[in-house]
């Protein structure tokens, strides 16, 4: 969690885009191994990651490796997918996670965030119940790449 808000940070009063890679076990649950924000653009109100800047980051990962979830920022407490939003999302096995105010530290995570699961045709904003049960933040060390 440290190395993701870290990197949020580092883009200053701009948006940007993350990705955690890393395993998934039998029943699905994956553990972030990797936070790697490729290379992109970056405002005060967007980012966009470019399909070769994906492949850049993609064609290096090890094999079992998959996307586990795609990470941006926002610049206030706002944290529900625009319509933009949901087109830049690579993956829809993917979580997608909103952080507000640029990844600024949170309380307690993910009070703040927000968690978007594809469901039923659509990015569902899953409520903080749901949300802790799909996630879980553990101990360890992450690989941290970064692009920009
Ligand atoms: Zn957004």
């Amino acid at each position: 969690m440290i190395a993701t808000l870290d990197l949020l940070q580092r883009a200053g009063r701009r948006e940007s885009g993350l990705f955690w890679y890393g395993e998934r076990d039998a029943s699905g649950n994956g553990t972030v191994a990797f936070v790697v924000a490729p290379r992109q653009r970056m405002s005060w109100g967007k980012y966009h990651v470019a399909p070769e800047a994906l492949a850049e980051v993609v064609q290096r990962l090890p094999p079992h490796w998959k996307p586990l979830a795609q990470i941006h920022s926002h610049p206030g407490p706002w944290v529900e997918h625009s319509r933009y939003d949901d087109k830049m999302v690579s993956s829809r096995r993917a979580l997608s996670i909103v952080f507000p105010s640029y990844g600024r530290a949170l309380a307690s995570f993910p009070t703040g965030a927000g968690v978007h699961e594809w469901q039923n045709d659509y990015w569902y904003l899953l409520t903080l119940e749901q949300a802790s049960h799909r996630l879980a933040v553990v101990e360890g060390t992450v690989r941290v790449e970064d692009y920009r």
